[in-house]
């Protein structure tokens, strides 16, 4: 099988799984207990969090961790409009039009709003500007993504953390990270958010653990969504997930290790990769023409060609692909990332996403190439 949907998740890499199996055997402990185990716990847990946080760039302390990605948006996002009702009343909470749905669903649900992107689906800095001075004083949050899950295309953090600054300086300014860790510097890219979600399972972690950075000029502002006992900073309570947490530190330490080589090998790869489809067939078009993006991630459509149909056919040939976010696929409903970008319905319904890895080849680009030709004139010939 050639597995080309890492944005989907990746496989817990051996080094990963030796450094949990000790958690999830003997050392059983509860970090939260005083005896002997529960020590160990506790060591195991405060030396994943200052590992962890020399490869994001924060202070041990600053880690929430929690079950993954999505749980960390939501403690953004709600944390901070439950931070906000705690302090002064009505509150209003915006992200780009092309966020994942761990912060726009929350985030909608809260009666926020979402703001428009261009063809590369970057986030209009100018309405942004505007909705930070015209409600200067109700915004408390502002989410752009640091890159985005579905076509890669990098968000311009840096600016809007300076324009979060200097327009609506009581707003918490969050980015949603999950997809950049691994191939971005994300300590200096995200340096200007004060909340930052992650996630293990894209970069070779297990499943079902993440992380939300909260600076801590932030988290007087920020109200825990899980109350109950007092872990990790009073702001998720629960029992941590050590064994995932050790993962989780350890998948990180590794990622920035070879992030250099990696990112660089597989950039070459996926530029490959669309160049081969579009030499393959002739009317496909990538969904990003221009704008920088994630080296990782190849988003292209056909005209005519339902992209359910192709990926069902590219997996009978053995490549895994997926059509945008992994919830979304099964579904026959077009990308909304897509349609935000102002890709018409119809054209959007024939995009797939390829995602490559650090485990990705060159005769494996070449072999999806070639599968990706012949499903498509399968399909065209209506066989
Ligand atoms: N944010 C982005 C950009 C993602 O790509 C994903 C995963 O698909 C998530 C959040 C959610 O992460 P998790 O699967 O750990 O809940």
């Amino acid at each position: 099988m050639i597995y080309l949907d890492h944005a989907a998740t990746t496989p817990v890499r051996g080094e990963v799984l030796e450094a949990m199996t000790p958690y999830l055997g003997e050392e059983f402990g509860n970090p939260s207990g005083v005896h002997a185990l529960a020590r160990s716990a506790r060591r195991a847990l405060d030396d994943a969090r200052e590992r962890l946080g020399d490869v994001l760039g924060c202070q041990p302390g600053e880690i929430v961790f929690t079950s993954g990605g999505t749980e960390a948006d939501n403690l953004a996002v709600t944390g901070a409009a439950l931070g906000a009702a705690e302090r002064r009343g009505q509150a209003l909470l915006c992200c780009s039009g092309v966020e994942h749905p761990g912060v726009l669903e929350p985030l909608r649900h809260l009666g926020g709003v979402a703001l428009p992107v261009d063809r590369r689906g970057v986030v209009d800095l100018d309405r942004l500007e505007s909705l930070l001075r015209e409600e200067r004083e109700r915004v408390v949050l502002v989410s752009i993504m640091t890159a985005n899950n579905e076509t890669g295309v990098l968000e311009p953090v840096a600016e809007v953390g300076r324009l979060v600054a200097e327009s609506a300086p009581g707003a918490l300014f969050h980015t949603d990270a999950v997809q950049a860790l691994g191939w971005l510097d994300v300590a200096q890219e995200t340096a200007p958010a004060d909340l930052v979600a992650y996630s293990a399972h894209k970069i070779g972690g297990p499943k079902g653990v993440g992380a939300l950075v909260v600076r801590n000029r932030a988290r007087e502002r920020l109200s825990p969504v899980l109350r109950g006992g007092p872990q990790e900073r009073e702001l998720r309570a629960g029992t941590e997930n050590v064994a995932g947490i050790v993962g989780f530190a350890r998948a990180a330490e590794l990622a920035l290790a070879e992030r250099a080589e990696t990112s660089l090998r597989v950039a070459e790869l996926s530029a490959r990769l669309l160049e081969g489809i579009l030499e393959a067939v002739a009317d496909a078009r990538p969904a990003l023409e221009e704008g920088e993006r994630l080296g990782s991630i190849v988003n292209v459509g056909v005209p005519g060609v339902e992209a359910e149909e192709l990926l069902l056919l590219l997996d009978q040939a053995g490549v895994a692909a997926s059509a945008g976010a992994a919830c979304a696929s099964g579904a026959l409903d077009p990308s909304p990332v897509l349609l935000a970008m102002g890709i018409p319905p119809a054209e959007a319904r024939g995009h797939v996403r390829f995602s490559l890895g650090r485990s990705t080849t060159c005769d494996e680009v070449d072999a999806a190439v070639a599968a990706f030709a012949g499903a498509v004139d399968k399909l065209r010939a209506g066989l």
